[in-house]
């Protein structure tokens, strides 16, 4: 039976209802830990992301979503089985890592491929490790990640393409794991990047030369900046389409503009007949570790975006364009269920 995999146990996957597939619970870079400013209390946090969780149940009926952060990014396997308790949310957890510039700890870029990949299969089927500590939280999809932070395009690397020698180890460990799980695998992409290259063929070119099953690929930031012939290429290729950043700004000068062009988009390809491969979610930070705000650093909008922003001002933005209730319901219960079953 295809199951999908909370951090809570499995649930047969047409139990899965509306879902999300790339938020975050709690995302802290590495190293805030040390941080006098990013101490935190743990049922506070739980009890804050709790309350917009259930309020993402109860209003708007979100059964499930992802917490697509990794490991270095201050996953927290036990604070997602508290928030997945007390909100009733069925929450699936990642392993993988985030891109190079920004995470992969060095003790992890002196591992080889398939001791990576051990890793993750123990995360998927044992559970997490935490702080010197087994869970029996277990994680249900991969995440791996390329690019730098912008607003330049990622330099070219040694192999050709656009991906640390690091995130190459990282991305075939994740190809090899996939292959022996069957699980998805959801990924980071630079916008930018779409300005010189196609990052998301690149990652599957990896991918698939380790065995991964791109039908089970998600591909995550595409419809920031890349082109239409491009997003039809990956689709061609069998993977998925993330539209995240719903109600976030990024390399738009508002939310109300990447909106309009990223439903643009998704109108185009469901007459171009791959709505089969659309899936929607908003990259929110539920609890965001991280120091005081200054002018260098200032406040992100994943933190900000109410919980029913894509019912009460996307959606309707979509409708007007004649992405109707159906298709909504075919991108955010049908298909990730697909995409999520193990
Ligand atoms: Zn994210």
């Amino acid at each position: 039976m295809a199951i999908i995999r909370t951090v809570l146990g499995d649930i047969a996957a047409d139990r899965a209802g509306l879902t999300l597939t790339h938020e975050h619970v709690r995302y802290a870079y590495s190293g805030c830990e040390y941080d006098h400013h990013n101490v935190w209390e743990f049922n506070d946090v739980a009890e804050t992301i709790a309350r917009v969780m259930k309020s993402g149940v109860a209003d708007y009926g979100i059964k499930t979503l992802v917490d697509l952060t990794p490991p270095e990014i201050g996953r927290h396997p036990e604070l997602i089985a508290e928030v997945q308790r007390r909100s009733g949310m069925q929450i699936v957890a990642a392993t993988g890592f985030y891109a190079e510039r920004m995470g992969i700890p060095f003790y992890w870029r002196r591992k080889s491929i398939d001791y990576i990949a051990d890793m993750m299969v123990r995360d998927l089927t044992e559970g997490m490790v935490y702080d010197n500590r087994f869970t029996p939280y277990r994680a249900g999809t991969i995440k791996i990640a390329t690019g730098g932070m912008g607003p330049e395009p990622t330099p070219q690397e040694k192999n050709g393409r656009r991906i640390g020698p690091a995130e190459d180890r990282v991305i075939r460990a994740a190809g090899r794991a996939q292959k022996r799980i069957g699980c998805s695998i959801n990924t980071h992409t630079l916008p930018i990047d779409y300005s010189v290259t196609n990052p998301a063929l690149e990652m599957l070119d990896v991918l698939e030369a380790e065995g991964a099953d791109p039908s089970k690929v998600i591909m995550g930031h595409v419809f920031i900046k890349p082109q239409l012939d491009q997003l039809k290429a990956i689709c061609e290729r069998g993977a998925n389409l993330q539209i995240d950043h719903i109600g976030i700004k990024w390399y738009t000068p508002t939310a109300d503009a990447l909106d309009e062009q990223m439903t643009d988009l998704i109108c185009r390809l469901t007459d171009l007949g791959y709505l089969d491969q659309i899936l929607f979610s908003y990259d929110r930070f539920f609890h965001h570790g991280r120091g005081p705000m200054t002018d260098e650093e200032p406040d992100q909008d994943n933190t900000k975006v109410p919980i029913g922003y894509l019912f009460d001002n996307f959606a309707p933005r979509l409708a007007k364009k004649g992405f109707g209730k159906d298709e909504l319901r075919h991108v955010l219960v049908d298909n990730p269920r697909r995409v999520l079953a193990i």
